[in-house]
């Protein structure tokens, strides 16, 4: 494992900091380590904008390597060490349902109380925003004076307004209050508004920093396109929630000359659905003829011909990587997937062809109305694209989001999900398909904080202080449970109740 250096080395090593300081002073939190962090082309499309005044300047923190390991770790920001106590604003980037109890492990450790209901007027106001804002965010009610809900840069401004005088917490609340796409807890409650979609201008969005201790090391992230087209069922980010929105090649080519982009060895092309961007052919190829490695964060494999798969080789590019998403054929259809066993068993044959190391599939179990026959059906799919080229196969469990049409479907039980996954591994152990997967005991937890309300965001940081252990997630979700029979589905209830959010992506 890469070892990662100090907050000294690891600003030494970057590209792309912003060292300024404003009379208002806002920190800007990831609750996860700094590798992740540098994967997140929101993060540093926020980093950019939060700097974009003379009067205000803005700086990172994120989660330190021994931040769960090592109770005294403390947060200090990257680029001036500064406890989060001292800035006149707290902003968190959150992407993950398992992030969220590091919200307040990040307060507590930069010297601000976790909890809303303990922190006094004085105290800097905490403001959410991130991925995870398209989905549920009812846990993070008791640890946040505000959230933006969606894609914020179009609000960007507004709050900049707002926090352009220090105000304290309560001023800043009555500022927002009323601004589309700013949920207040404590005024609205679990009436949360729509969720913010942005304009074409806005699009693509362009990196900030980049380093060679992030996930993709010295890879300069850029946007392609935004949402998606299509309607997956389990998605949030389909078309409904997410529109595609596709800048012209130009639009893009144009950042390359920007120093970031100019410099970097490899260029991530980011995206809900890159391969439906109609330029991808020519981008890719005006950055393999500037000499520049390629990445791109998701391709479907109906999209995938000579020419592509032949530039993303060119690029560097190692493990062709596709999701089927549904274990079977009757379930690829049923979630509207649109795709069918000839475009994987193509995919195969073109990693072959290509000479890369091989083909990655993403697969989904425990989507609703699954069955053994689809899992038996997957198994003898896997071992005939086995028979063409070397395989990865990476399950998830099915974890039902808001905003989707399967937002009120079950969640399966942990000792079922677990015994499919068993299953898989073992058959498919022995036809020499390396298989990984996601543990159903911690996509129970991401379940619970994906449906649960206020009191989930309370059991998750409970069950984090107490050592954040299986055992402890278990209790901390049980203690809830006791006391209230509507809290596992609290967010669909709420949603239900309101008319207004949850099952939009349904439309
Ligand atoms: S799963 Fe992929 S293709 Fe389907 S809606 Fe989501 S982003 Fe689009």
């Amino acid at each position: 494992m890469r070892t990662i250096p100090d907050r000294v080395g690891l600003m030494r090593d970057e590209t792309g900091t912003l060292t300024r300081r404003g009379r208002t002073e806002l920190l800007l939190c990831y609750p996860n380590s700094y590798r992740v962090a540098g994967a997140s082309l929101g993060l540093q499309v926020m980093y950019r904008l939060l700097n974009a005044r003379d009067a205000i300047s803005c700086q990172r923190a994120v989660l330190p390597e021994d931040a769960l390991s090592d109770p005294n770790a403390k947060i200090r920001s990257l680029e001036h060490g500064m406890a989060p106590d001292q800035f006149d604003a707290i902003l968190f980037s959150i992407a993950y349902e398992l992030d969220i109890p590091h919200l307040p492990m990040m307060l507590e450790r930069g010297g601000v109380p976790p909890l809303r209901a303990d922190r006094d007027a004085d105290a800097p106001p905490v403001i959410a925003g991130g991925p995870l804002t398209q989905s549920n965010v009812l846990p993070l009610a008791p640890f946040v004076d505000a959230v933006v809900l969606g894609e914020a840069e179009s609000v960007v401004p507004t709050l900049l307004d707002a926090l352009q005088d220090r105000p304290d917490r309560a001023t800043l609340v009555a500022r927002l209050d009323g601004v589309p796409g700013i949920w207040l807890p404590e005024r609205h409650g679990d009436a949360v508004p729509d969720v913010l979609v942005a304009r074409g201008e806005h699009i693509p969005a362009v990196g900030q920093w980049r380093s060679p201790h992030a996930e993709f090391a010295d890879m300069a992230l850029l946007e392609s396109s935004r949402g998606c087209p299509r309607y997956c069922k389990f998605c949030v980010v389909r078309a409904p929630a997410s529109p595609m929105r596709s800048p012209d090649l130009e639009r893009v080519l144009a950042a390359l000359d920007l120093p970031l982009y100019a410099n970097a060895p490899r260029i991530g092309l980011v995206g809900a659905a890159v391969s439906d961007w109609p330029p991808l052919v020519d981008a890719l190829r005006a950055i393999v003829e500037r000499g520049k490695g390629v990445g791109v964060s998701s391709l479907r494999a109906d999209r995938l011909d000579e020419t592509l798969v032949g530039l993303l080789a060119a690029g560097g590019y190692r493990t062709l990587t596709v999701a089927s998403d549904a274990a079977s054929q009757r379930l690829r259809g049923k979630m509207m997937k649109g795709l069918r066993e000839r475009h994987f068993l193509a995919a195969a044959d073109l990693a072959r062809g290509f000479g890369l190391k091989g083909l990655k599939l993403y697969v989904i179990l425990g989507l609703p109305d699954e069955t053994e026959a689809d899992v038996d059906e997957l198994i003898d799919f896997c071992q005939r694209l086995r028979a063409k080229a070397p395989l990865t196969l990476t399950l998830s469990p099915f974890v039902p989001k808001l905003h989707t049409p399967l937002a009120e479907s079950p969640f399966e039980p942990i000792a079922s999900q677990q015994a499919k996954l068993e299953r898989v591994r073992r058959v498919l152990g022995k036809a020499r398909v390396e298989v990984r997967f996601d543990a159903p005991r911690w996509a129970w937890v991401e379940y619970r904080l994906s449906q649960g309300g206020a009191e989930s965001g309370l059991a998750a940081w409970r069950a984090l202080r107490d050592g954040g252990s299986w055992k402890d997630w278990q209790r901390a979700f049980a203690e809830i449970d006791a006391h209230d029979q509507g809290e596992e589905r609290a967010a669909v209830v709420a949603a239900q109740r309101h008319g207004l959010w949850a099952l939009a992506g349904a439309r």
